[in-house]
């Protein structure tokens, strides 16, 4: 058992613990003097490190370097593919997933927010449907791996669906890569995007992987960095720790570990709280993710008892303010105002011990 004053920490999903290489990173690029735009020697010291740092992105989700634009996290390279792409006049409407990370889905239409099923995933007939209604070519967002589920999306489909009637892709693959394999290339998707805090990085830092080579109106514009795709000073320290981060997770197989994990976790869960209910339970998630709900017991209730007994998870629908809203994901699957208010999500990784999952249950089971 863990000792009662040790910290567990099962909330990945909403930033990873930093990893040492990508700290290391952080740490001596903030002690370099040098603007990578400058062509003295120091300037070039730390362009030379973007570049790798660029080359250990592109490795560990199999692009080629050029595709990569880096920005401040996935926030803003969601951002920038949506309205990059509208106001370039590559697309004349966005739709998206009902289940989308809010950087996507507050651009969206509410008409143009296409139905999940009960089980999580998109309704691809709902899509289809919709974009036979279209006029012009549309940017379709569906997301790699729910934040809040773990909810695995049939992105090739959504890919294929969405080209035979001329539109553009966006996979928000913030939550996937380093949890599960993960090939950019195989998805079929337009714009990929990447943030750093999630496998290991620091926060702040992102990317937005140009596949199509189609080119985006810019959201941030002056100096001309990143080959006028996002200007301003490079996040260099942030942008080094990214890569570091990626270099060490390139081959990494740790997918079946965390796969036995979740196994042994969801059984212990449901032998502890016969009829516990795992939201998504019968589709394919990511290994790292189970979403639970404790019925009549408020969402925001538990994250505390359990932050008091040493425990850090989320509530699914948490918002930036702290307070637990409605969860739009839970929403979406058709789920009943007692389930969307009192779930929570576990999130763990390679760091995470059996013991510590194992604590996690007794907790819980006794709220
Ligand atoms: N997309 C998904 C699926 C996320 O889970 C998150 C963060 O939680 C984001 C986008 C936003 O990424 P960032 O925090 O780097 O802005």
């Amino acid at each position: 058992m863990v000792e009662s004053n040790t910290r567990i920490y099962l909330d990945y999903n909403a930033s990873a613990p930093i990893l040492p290489q990508a700290a290391q990173g952080v740490a001596h690029v903030l002690e370099m003097a040098g603007n990578p735009s400058s062509i003295h020697r120091d300037g070039r010291g730390v362009r030379a490190l973007l570049d790798e740092a660029r080359d250990a992105v592109g490795h560990f989700v199999n692009v080629p370097p050029t595709s990569i634009t880096f920005t401040s996290g996935g926030t803003e390279a969601n951002t920038t593919a949506v309205l990059g792409s509208l106001h370039a006049g590559l697309v004349s409407s966005v739709l998206c997933s009902a289940s989308e990370h809010p950087s996507v889905l507050e651009h969206v239409d509410p008409m143009n927010r296409i139905h999940v099923k009960e089980n999580g995933v998109v309704d691809l007939d709902h899509l289809e449907a919709r974009l036979k209604t279209l006029d012009g070519p549309a940017l379709v967002c569906v997301m790699f791996a729910n934040n809040e589920t773990g909810v695995l999306q049939p992105i090739q489909d959504v890919s294929e669906l969405t080209h035979k009637y001329d539109g553009l892709v966006l996979c928000d693959s913030v939550q996937g890569p380093g949890k599960v394999g993960f090939d950019a290339t195989l998805i079929g998707a337009d714009f990929v995007t990447l943030s750093a805090h999630k496998i290991g990085g620091p926060p702040g830092v992102g990317a937005l992987v140009n596949l199509c080579g189609a080119e985006l109106r810019p959201v941030l514009v002056g100096g001309g960095q990143e080959k006028k795709q996002r200007s301003g000073t490079e996040n260099s320290p942030g942008i080094v720790g990214f890569g570091a981060a990626a270099q060490a997770m390139v081959g990494e197989a740790f997918e079946e570990e965390l796969s036995d994990m979740q196994k042994r976790f969801e059984a212990a869960l449901q032998e502890a709280v016969p009829r516990v209910r795992i939201v998504g339970l019968e589709s394919n998630r990511l290994p790292n993710t189970t979403c639970i709900v404790k019925e009549g017991v408020p969402a925001d209730q538990q994250v505390i008892k359990l932050d008091l007994a040493g425990i850090s998870v989320s509530a699914g629908s948490a918002c930036s303010s702290g307070k637990v809203a409605e969860s739009h994901v839970l929403k979406a699957m058709g789920l009943n105002k007692g389930v969307t208010k009192s779930a929570i999500r576990v999130s763990f990784g390679r760091e995470t011990k059996w013991n510590e999952l194992e604590r996690f249950v007794e907790v819980w089971a006794s709220l």
